[in-house]
């Protein structure tokens, strides 16, 4: 396909220590030869913020820190964004793009091409309408969804083989109701297939001059099903357990092997491909000291907020966003102080620490917890008793956490072969793909352009360009404007939920 110019294939949470082994294993061979026919590197996440991919693929697709984007957690929708992306340049320049699945892409709006929303999409509409059936292929339901989903899938590009394996999976839910986690990942690969056959079907349709394919499976994996991966890590991870999920991780990324090897069927030697992550992945394990899961809902329900506070986890901390300056506990200073005093009742000893990171933003985590918590209550500063199983979990929900390094690889003309990029930031992947189609980047930009991963001969005859903003040329507005609507926000949640980020 000539047209396609550039193809961004975001694979969220993707990690090298992951890759690594299976690379040598030779069971990522398309993604070994994409390797050796281009560069690669760790791609560094942001420092000082949370690991949470809607904050760090604004990041990277607009090359700024969060503070210039504003984008803050989950609950934010595109409306929220407040500096222009990739995307936006070239359409400025009435080229046609599309957008499948890249976070905070809802509400979509006309462009040429398509804009199909992410998985934290308030609605399932989307662009051109008639893929709205997409949204409900984000959640694991029954079988008869999984059916239903599937087959109107048929007449949007889904190819029979794709079919076949989605009647497959309805009839084995239907006849053996398999426990969550022998679902959680079969279901999540069909819903991969059938995002893969749509996806491939749009571009041929729209022969977009940009592109991005997003799968947020290696991320949800990595949380679900770490403790099989690194057994050693954890304390008693079942042995038949083990063996039976150990396999999983390394499956997801074969599978993704092959996506890409489909992907890049759909692309020419003329086409910049640029395959990232946005984070990385670890064992979710601290074993120098015991700390406590915040149930997150039931924590701001203690805290009588609810509906009036949103909440995630990553790793220890929960990030909480008032939604309203002024709570019934006051000011976000005197809430966050309400959560300071917060005791163990028997022994007095403070429960959480606070840290107020923004206007109506605090991080909370737990202490050191040297108590034995069963059966303890907790008491907050109004003299109330809450049960601690009710607001804390001592063996957190998830065994994979986000890490600092993403993964980053291009290919694609005037990229350098077989190279290796040391030190490369998500910020500067903007800046380096304008580069290397010739557009001018950004100077209010934060990263940079990865001159490393570059032919020299190009950058000779094509010095980098720069212009003031984009942000200006294209006359962005910055829109204040937060959803504070609670259309949609359930489904959210049950998504949230689902990856482990809430409750
Ligand atoms: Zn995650």
């Amino acid at each position: 396909m000539a047209s396609l110019k550039v193809l961004f294939i975001l694979f969220d949470g993707a990690e090298w220590d992951v890759i690594n082994p299976l690379l040598k294993r030779g069971e990522l061979p398309h993604l070994a030869k994409f390797m050796r026919e281009g560069s690669h590197g760790s791609l560094r996440s942001l420092d000082g913020t949370a690991l949470a991919s809607p904050i760090l693929w604004t990041s990277m697709a607009s090359g700024k820190l969060p503070y210039k984007h504003g984008i803050k957690d989950f609950y934010d929708t595109a409306n929220a964004v407040r500096c222009v992306r990739l995307w936006e340049i070239f359409e400025h320049e009435q080229l046609s793009i599309g957008l499948f699945g890249h976070l905070l892409t809802w509400p979509p709006r006309p462009t040429k091409g398509f804009i199909i929303p992410d998985w934290c999409a308030r609605t399932p509409e989307t662009f051109p309408p008639e893929f709205g059936f997409i949204n409900s292929l984000n959640e694991n339901k029954d079988w008869q969804h999984l059916l239903s989903s599937g087959l109107r899938s048929m007449k949007h590009g889904m190819r029979p083989a794709t079919a076949l394996v989605c009647v497959r999976e309805a009839l084995r839910e239907k006849l053996f109701h398999p426990q969550r986690l022998d679902s959680y990942y079969r279901q999540r690969l069909v819903q991969l297939g059938i995002h893969v056959d749509l996806f491939v079907s749009l571009l041929r349709r729209y022969q977009p001059y940009f592109s991005v394919f997003y799968t947020g499976l290696p991320d949800a994996v990595h949380h679900q099903y770490w403790q099989y991966l690194e057994p050693e890590k954890f304390p008693n991870v079942p042995k038949p357990e083990v063996e039976r999920y150990g396999g999983v991780i390394p499956e997801i990324y074969q599978r993704l092997d092959r996506v890409l090897e489909r992907l890049l069927r759909e692309t020419s030697p003329e086409t910049l491909v640029v395959i990232a992550s946005d984070h990385g992945g670890e064992a979710n394990c601290e074993e120098e000291y015991r700390w406590a899961d915040i149930h997150t809902e039931n924590f701001i329900e203690a805290l009588k907020l609810k509906g009036l506070m949103t909440a995630f986890r990553v790793g220890r901390k929960v990030y909480l966003r008032l939604r309203n300056s002024a709570t019934p506990l006051g000011s976000t200073e005197e809430v966050a102080a309400f959560i300071r005093q917060a005791v163990f009742a028997a022994s007095a000893h403070p429960v959480f620490e606070v840290e107020v990171t923004g206007e109506r933003e605090m991080t909370v985590e737990t202490v050191y917890l040297k108590e034995e918590l069963e059966g303890q209550s907790l008491r907050f500063p109004d003299g109330r008793l809450v049960p601690v199983e009710q607001v804390l979990r001592l063996t957190p929900r998830i065994s994979g956490n986000h890490s600092m390094n993403g993964i980053l690889l291009l290919r694609g003309p005037n990229v350098k072969k077989d190279c290796e990029i040391t030190g490369a930031s998500l910020l500067d992947v903007v800046p380096t793909t304008l580069a290397l189609v010739g557009r001018a980047v950004g100077r209010d930009m934060d990263g940079r352009v990865l001159t490393d991963a570059i032919e020299p001969h190009y950058l000779e005859t094509q010095p980098v360009k720069y212009i003031d903003s984009y942000d200006q040329l294209l006359g962005k507005v910055t829109n204040e404007t937060i959803e504070d609507s609670d259309l949609g926000m359930e489904t959210v949640k049950k998504r949230l939920e689902d990856l482990g980020y809430i409750n």
